[in-house]
């Protein structure tokens, strides 16, 4: 193997580290701690796994957690009346409506009725716009977690050939908007692209956010190019009856190829939770009218 291993495991708890001095630097000043609040409607498991998750390191940086779980069978109108009641609450600075909700309930409309200033997943139309004007709103989580780790890997990402690979609205399509912000050269792909693999091996940084095991293979790969691979997997393990995490990039053969990759597990996945509190503690100190570098943390 020649690339180096990009750990965002051990940048997450760095960050988590300086998100929990600045969360006590915020408490000092203010008197109250920042609150993130997360909504969580019916019992899908991987969901409340995240949310338990979410909970937990939110309080362990020293920030106060709301949980407000809704059954499945919850009206839409319900789901509304409790984000109505967060935006409404200045103990509450960052709002996470838990995705996917139930078929019965439009995401869309829900998102849009979240306070954008406390929208921190940065689904929000108005934050969508924001980024893609390059005015200051919030950016969601996954990505501007890849693009810390790019940054943290090469510096200035100025002029470099960048190609994403999907174009969702979570990922890809922010992601593709961060990297532009960047000054890089963005190609962004997806299932109707044509010869993918050219596309690919033009590109000094590939992000893969494709959802399909191992697709991006070490040949598509520019020798000494920086992999960000943000698929999450489940596939059957060797072991009878177990299973594994695989991200969207053939690790093994990239891994021969690139100059740098991230793993998974231990790459992008643990960035985004961390990001997620630091959107939460920017938005706190937004709405507190505290100062904050907030390109130093
Ligand atoms: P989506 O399913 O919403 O989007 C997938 C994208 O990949 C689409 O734009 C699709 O194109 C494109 N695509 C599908 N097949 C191909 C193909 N054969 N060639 C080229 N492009 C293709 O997925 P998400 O963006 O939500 O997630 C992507 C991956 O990232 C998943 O594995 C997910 O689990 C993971 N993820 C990880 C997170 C983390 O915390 N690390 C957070 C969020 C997601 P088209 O638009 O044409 O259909």
């Amino acid at each position: 193997m020649t690339a180096a291993i990009i750990d965002g495991k051990a940048f997450a708890e760095a960050l988590r580290a300086r998100l929990a001095e600045k969360a006590a630097s915020f408490e000092a000043a203010t008197g109250r701690k920042a609150g993130l609040a997360v909504v969580l409607v019916g019992e899908d498991p991987a969901s409340q796994v995240y949310v338990r998750s979410k909970g937990k390191q939110t309080v362990a940086c020293g920030m106060a957690s709301f949980e407000h779980k809704l059954p499945a069978d919850a009206s839409e109108a319900e789901l509304l009346a409790v984000v109505a009641a967060l935006n409404a609450d200045p103990a509450v600075d960052g709002i996470l409506v838990q995705l996917p909700l139930p078929g019965h309930m439009d995401e869309a409309k829900v998102i849009s009725t979240i306070d954008p200033d406390k929208d921190v997943d940065g689904f929000h139309v108005i934050n969508v716009g924001r980024l893609s004007t390059g005015m200051p709103g919030f950016v969601p989580c996954t990505p501007l977690g890849c693009i810390m780790l790019l940054k943290d890997r090469l510096g200035s990402l100025s002029g470099l050939d960048a190609v994403v690979i999907g174009r969702s609205n979570i990922v890809g399509k922010p992601m593709a908007q961060l990297l532009l912000a960047e000054s890089c050269t963005v190609t962004v792909a997806h299932s109707r692209t044509r010869n993918l693999e050219e596309v690919v091996r033009r590109a000094d940084i590939v992000v893969a956010a494709v959802g399909r095991p191992e697709m991006v293979k070490g040949s598509w790969i520019k020798p000494g190019a920086t992999v960000i691979d943000v698929g999450i997997n489940r596939v059957p393990a060797a072991e009878e009856g177990k299973t594994r995490l695989v991200g969207d990039v053939d690790f093994a053969s990239a891994a021969e190829v690139a100059g740098a990759i991230t793993p998974v597990p231990g790459g992008v996945g643990p960035m985004t939770i961390a990001v997620l509190l630091r959107n939460a503690l920017v938005a706190a100190h937004r709405n507190a009218g505290v100062a904050l570098d907030e390109a130093a943390i």
